[in-house]
C-alpha cells in the first residue's frame, strides 16, 4: 500500500491492528500438527490447531470461547477459568494466522469453548471462512448438545456440518461426565439432531471419547447402537487424550466397541490422534502451550 502517504500508513499501523490476536507461542508436534496460543487485547488465552493429514487435507481446529463454562469431567478446557465469548474477528483471525503461511481447507469448531453458546459470532465467522479457503461444507460445528443452537444451525442457509459430543448413551452416566446433560437430556438432543438432519440432509457426526471401564463396555456399545439411527448418525470413536482424570480404552477395546456398532449397521470410525505430544489433541487445550 505504498500509494498511501507514509504518515497515514504509520497511523494505520498503530491504530488498526493487523490482527485482533497476538501470538504468544507456537508448538510443533512430531506429526506436523501446530498449536498456536494467542492472547486477545484484554489478555485472554485462545488456542487454535492446524492438522496436516497425509491425504493432503489441512484442517483447522478453532476456538469459540476463551476457556469454557461447561465442566465436562474429561476435558482440560473445562477445568480452566471461563474467560469470555470470542468475537467473530477473533475467531476468523485464528484461521488467518495459519492461512498466512499455507493454504487451509477444513475447519472444525472443536477447540476451546462451546460454539453453540456463542453462535452469533461463530456463524458470522463461518460466513467469512470461504474467503480464507474453507467452504461451509468443509466446516463443522461440534456441540455438547445445546439444543437452541442445533435448531438455529438447522435453520441457517449455510450447509455446515453438525457434530455431537455424546460420550454415553445412558442419561445418568452422561450427566456424570457432562453436567450439561441435566439441562439438555440426551433424548431431547437426539430429537434436535434428527430435526437438523431432516432440514439439511447431512449426517450428524457423533463423537464418543473412549474411557476405560467407564463407557467402553459391550452393553454400552449396544445401548449406543440402540439410540442412534444409522440414517442420521455416523460415529467417530475418540481415543482419550490424557488429562489426568481417566484411563483411555485400549486399542482392542476400541476396535471391539466399533465392531458392535458396525454389526448394528452404524458407520463408525476411530479418530486419528494428532498433536498429543504438544497437548494439542482434543480436550487438551488449556492454554499452557
Ligand atoms: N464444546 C464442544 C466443542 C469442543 S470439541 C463439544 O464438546 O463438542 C472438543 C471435542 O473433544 C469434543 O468432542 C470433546 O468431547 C472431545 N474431548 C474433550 N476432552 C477430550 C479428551 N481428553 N480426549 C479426547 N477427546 C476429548
Amino acid at each position: 500500500m505504498t500509494d498511501l502517504p507514509a504518515a497515514l500508513r504509520e497511523r494505520l499501523a498503530d491504530e488498526v491492528p493487523f490482527s485482533s490476536l497476538t501470538l504468544d507461542r507456537e508448538a510443533h508436534a512430531r506429526d506436523g500438527t501446530v498449536k498456536a496460543l494467542f492472547r486477545t487485547h484484554d489478555g485472554r488465552p485462545v488456542e487454535a490447531v492446524l492438522m496436516r493429514y497425509k491425504d493432503g487435507r489441512h484442517s483447522l481446529c478453532l476456538s469459540s470461547q476463551s476457556g469454557c463454562p461447561l465442566t465436562c469431567t474429561f476435558c482440560a478446557t473445562g477445568s480452566m477459568k471461563f474467560g469470555r465469548n470470542l468475537t467473530a474477528g477473533e475467531i476468523l483471525d485464528q484461521a488467518l494466522h495459519f492461512r498466512r503461511t499455507e493454504p487451509v481447507d477444513h475447519a472444525v469448531f472443536m477447540g476451546m469453548g462451546e460454539p453453540m453458546m456463542n453462535l452469533d459470532a461463530v456463524l458470522a465467522a463461518c460466513e467469512r471462512l470461504p474467503d480464507v479457503g474453507i467452504t461451509h461444507r468443509r466446516t463443522a460445528i461440534s456441540t455438547v448438545g445445546w439444543i437452541p443452537g442445533i435448531d438455529r444451525l438447522a435453520a441457517s442457509p449455510m450447509p455446515i456440518r453438525l457434530a455431537l459430543s455424546l460420550h454415553a448413551a445412558d442419561e445418568a452416566l452422561r450427566s456424570e461426565l457432562m453436567p450439561v446433560n441435566d439441562r439438555y437430556p440426551l433424548a431431547d438432543v437426539l430429537a434436535a439432531c434428527r430435526r437438523f438432519y431432516e432440514s439439511k440432509r447431512r449426517l450428524v457426526f457423533v463423537e464418543y471419547v473412549m474411557l476405560a471401564g467407564v463407557n467402553d463396555r459391550y452393553e454400552q456399545a449396544l445401548a449406543l447402537a440402540d439410540v442412534l439411527d444409522p440414517k442420521v448418525f455416523k460415529v467417530n470413536l475418540i481415543p482419550y487424550n490424557p488429562t489426568g482424570m481417566y484411563e483411555g480404552s485400549s486399542r482392542q477395546a476400541i476396535d471391539a466397541f466399533r465392531a458392535v456398532l458396525e454389526e448394528h449397521g452404524l458407520r463408525a470410525t476411530v479418530r486419528l490422534t494428532r498433536g498429543r505430544d504438544i497437548d494439542a489433541a482434543c480436550g487438551q487445550l488449556a492454554a499452557r502451550a
